[in-house]
Protein backbone atom coordinates (compact mmCIF):
# COMPACT_ATOMS: atom_id res chain seq x y z
CA UNK A 1 0.00 0.00 0.00
CA UNK A 2 1.25 3.33 -0.84
CA UNK A 3 2.01 5.71 2.05
CA UNK A 4 -0.83 8.75 2.48
CA UNK A 5 1.43 11.86 3.12
CA UNK A 6 -1.03 13.89 5.84
CA UNK A 7 0.40 16.63 6.05
CA UNK A 8 1.60 17.99 2.35
CA UNK A 9 1.28 21.73 3.83
CA UNK A 10 3.15 20.22 7.26
CA UNK A 11 6.23 23.41 6.57
CA UNK A 12 3.68 26.18 6.40
CA UNK A 13 1.59 25.13 9.04
CA UNK A 14 4.59 24.25 11.75
CA UNK A 15 5.99 28.08 11.04
CA UNK A 16 2.64 29.66 12.17
CA UNK A 17 1.31 26.53 14.88
CA UNK A 18 5.01 27.23 16.89
CA UNK A 19 3.72 30.77 17.23
CA UNK A 20 0.46 29.68 19.25
CA UNK A 21 0.27 28.89 23.15
CA UNK A 22 -1.18 26.31 24.39
CA UNK A 23 -4.15 25.98 26.59
CA UNK A 24 -5.34 23.56 29.05
CA UNK A 25 -7.84 22.62 27.30
CA UNK A 26 -9.19 19.42 25.28
CA UNK A 27 -10.77 20.13 21.99
CA UNK A 28 -13.12 17.64 20.80
CA UNK A 29 -13.09 16.49 17.19
CA UNK A 30 -15.97 14.34 15.87
CA UNK A 31 -16.86 12.83 12.78
CA UNK A 32 -20.79 13.07 11.80
CA UNK A 33 -22.16 10.20 9.90
CA UNK A 34 -22.17 6.92 11.86
CA UNK A 35 -20.40 8.42 14.93
CA UNK A 36 -23.27 11.52 15.92
CA UNK A 37 -25.56 9.87 13.95
CA UNK A 38 -26.16 6.66 12.17
CA UNK A 39 -26.80 5.81 8.59
CA UNK A 40 -29.02 3.00 9.55
CA UNK A 41 -31.54 3.82 7.74
CA UNK A 42 -30.58 4.87 4.27
CA UNK A 43 -28.65 1.90 4.15
CA UNK A 44 -30.91 -0.49 5.45
CA UNK A 45 -34.85 0.19 4.68
CA UNK A 46 -36.55 -1.58 1.58
CA UNK A 47 -38.44 1.64 0.18
CA UNK A 48 -38.16 2.72 -3.10
CA UNK A 49 -36.13 5.49 -2.07
CA UNK A 50 -33.22 3.86 0.22
CA UNK A 51 -32.98 0.90 -2.32
CA UNK A 52 -32.05 4.09 -5.03
CA UNK A 53 -29.66 5.04 -2.59
CA UNK A 54 -28.00 1.40 -1.83
CA UNK A 55 -27.60 1.24 -5.20
CA UNK A 56 -25.68 4.08 -5.78
CA UNK A 57 -24.13 3.81 -2.39
CA UNK A 58 -20.20 4.99 -3.40
CA UNK A 59 -19.11 7.72 -6.57
CA UNK A 60 -23.23 8.17 -7.84
CA UNK A 61 -24.49 8.78 -3.98
CA UNK A 62 -23.91 12.76 -4.10
CA UNK A 63 -25.60 12.79 -7.88
CA UNK A 64 -28.71 10.71 -6.61
CA UNK A 65 -29.20 12.82 -3.50
CA UNK A 66 -28.62 15.95 -5.15
CA UNK A 67 -30.34 15.11 -8.88
CA UNK A 68 -33.07 12.53 -8.59
CA UNK A 69 -34.01 12.64 -4.38
CA UNK A 70 -33.43 15.89 -3.92
CA UNK A 71 -31.23 17.23 -1.30
CA UNK A 72 -34.61 18.45 1.09
CA UNK A 73 -36.18 15.25 0.45
CA UNK A 74 -33.53 13.56 2.02
CA UNK A 75 -32.79 15.88 4.54
CA UNK A 76 -36.21 15.67 5.52
CA UNK A 77 -37.05 11.90 5.25
CA UNK A 78 -33.76 10.57 7.09
CA UNK A 79 -32.54 13.49 9.51
CA UNK A 80 -35.24 15.90 10.41
CA UNK A 81 -37.19 15.31 13.68
CA UNK A 82 -34.90 12.01 14.13
CA UNK A 83 -33.50 10.79 17.47
CA UNK A 84 -30.22 10.16 18.12
CA UNK A 85 -27.82 9.72 21.21
CA UNK A 86 -26.54 12.94 22.19
CA UNK A 87 -23.43 11.13 24.42
CA UNK A 88 -20.40 13.24 21.98
CA UNK A 89 -22.51 16.38 21.50
CA UNK A 90 -23.75 16.77 25.03
CA UNK A 91 -19.77 16.95 26.27
CA UNK A 92 -18.81 19.11 23.22
CA UNK A 93 -18.49 22.85 23.60
CA UNK A 94 -20.60 24.89 20.78
CA UNK A 95 -17.72 28.05 20.72
CA UNK A 96 -14.37 25.82 20.01
CA UNK A 97 -15.42 21.77 19.75
CA UNK A 98 -15.19 20.70 15.77
CA UNK A 99 -17.88 18.67 14.05
CA UNK A 100 -15.03 17.17 11.11
CA UNK A 101 -16.97 15.63 8.28
CA UNK A 102 -16.09 14.67 5.02
CA UNK A 103 -17.82 14.60 1.47
CA UNK A 104 -20.18 16.83 -0.15
CA UNK A 105 -20.31 20.55 1.49
CA UNK A 106 -23.83 21.07 0.66
CA UNK A 107 -25.49 17.83 1.81
CA UNK A 108 -22.97 17.90 4.52
CA UNK A 109 -24.43 21.04 5.61
CA UNK A 110 -27.55 20.30 5.05
CA UNK A 111 -27.43 17.61 7.67
CA UNK A 112 -25.90 19.74 10.35
CA UNK A 113 -29.05 22.12 9.31
CA UNK A 114 -31.38 18.92 10.13
CA UNK A 115 -30.09 17.79 13.66
CA UNK A 116 -29.79 21.27 14.65
CA UNK A 117 -25.91 21.05 14.93
CA UNK A 118 -25.45 24.12 12.83
CA UNK A 119 -24.22 26.47 15.78
CA UNK A 120 -21.24 24.18 15.70
CA UNK A 121 -18.28 25.12 14.19
CA UNK A 122 -17.55 22.35 11.23
CA UNK A 123 -15.19 21.80 8.63
CA UNK A 124 -15.62 19.71 5.49
CA UNK A 125 -13.20 17.81 3.90
CA UNK A 126 -13.70 15.70 0.21
CA UNK A 127 -11.56 13.01 1.33
CA UNK A 128 -11.35 11.28 4.59
CA UNK A 129 -7.63 11.19 4.74
CA UNK A 130 -7.44 15.29 4.69
CA UNK A 131 -9.03 15.12 8.11
CA UNK A 132 -5.32 14.86 10.25
CA UNK A 133 -3.99 18.21 8.20
CA UNK A 134 -7.98 20.14 8.39
CA UNK A 135 -6.98 19.66 12.22
CA UNK A 136 -4.20 21.61 11.87
CA UNK A 137 -5.50 24.30 10.07
CA UNK A 138 -8.50 24.39 12.69
CA UNK A 139 -6.20 25.34 15.45
CA UNK A 140 -4.56 28.04 13.51
CA UNK A 141 -8.20 29.28 13.27
CA UNK A 142 -8.98 29.25 16.74
CA UNK A 143 -5.35 30.12 17.28
CA UNK A 144 -4.64 28.23 20.53
CA UNK A 145 -3.27 24.25 20.95
CA UNK A 146 -4.98 22.47 22.99
CA UNK A 147 -3.43 20.19 25.65
CA UNK A 148 -5.15 17.53 24.30
CA UNK A 149 -7.24 16.56 21.42
CA UNK A 150 -10.12 13.94 21.01
CA UNK A 151 -10.62 12.29 18.33
CA UNK A 152 -14.52 10.31 17.72
CA UNK A 153 -14.43 8.51 14.55
CA UNK A 154 -15.89 5.52 12.84
CA UNK A 155 -12.77 5.41 10.21
CA UNK A 156 -9.93 5.79 12.80
CA UNK A 157 -7.18 4.46 10.73
CA UNK A 158 -6.11 8.18 9.07
CA UNK A 159 -6.04 9.53 12.43
CA UNK A 160 -4.00 6.33 14.22
CA UNK A 161 -1.31 6.57 10.95
CA UNK A 162 -0.63 10.19 11.48
CA UNK A 163 -0.90 10.43 15.17
CA UNK A 164 2.82 10.56 15.59
CA UNK A 165 3.28 13.53 13.15
CA UNK A 166 0.54 14.86 14.43
CA UNK A 167 1.83 15.03 17.72
CA UNK A 168 5.40 16.09 16.89
CA UNK A 169 4.03 19.19 14.56
CA UNK A 170 1.35 20.42 17.67
CA UNK A 171 3.25 19.41 20.77
CA UNK A 172 -0.45 17.72 22.16
CA UNK A 173 -1.87 15.03 22.82
CA UNK A 174 -3.81 12.96 20.57
CA UNK A 175 -6.39 10.69 21.87
CA UNK A 176 -8.44 8.99 19.15
CA UNK A 177 -11.56 6.94 20.09
CA UNK A 178 -13.04 4.50 17.79
CA UNK A 179 -17.18 4.59 17.69
CA UNK A 180 -19.25 1.77 16.49
CA UNK A 181 -22.97 2.98 15.67
CA UNK A 182 -25.61 0.87 14.56
CA UNK A 183 -28.68 2.79 14.68
CA UNK A 184 -29.58 5.93 16.37
CA UNK A 185 -31.79 4.52 18.87
CA UNK A 186 -28.85 2.24 20.00
CA UNK A 187 -26.32 2.53 22.69
CA UNK A 188 -22.74 4.31 21.22
CA UNK A 189 -20.08 1.66 21.72
CA UNK A 190 -16.52 3.30 22.73
CA UNK A 191 -12.95 2.35 22.60
CA UNK A 192 -10.08 4.17 23.20
CA UNK A 193 -7.09 2.95 20.25
CA UNK A 194 -4.92 5.22 20.45
MG1 LIG B 1 -18.07 8.41 9.76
Amino acid sequence: MQKINYFPKRKELEKVIKNLSKKDITLIVTDFDDTIFSRYEQLNWTDELSLLLQKNRWNKWNEVIKNIIWIDSFMKKFYENKTFPKDIISTMNPKYDLILTAWYIEIQKAKMKATKLENFPIEIVLHWEEKPQKVLEYIIKIWFIPKKIKIYEDRTQHFEASKKDFEEITNSQLEIIFIKMNWNNWELEQKKVA
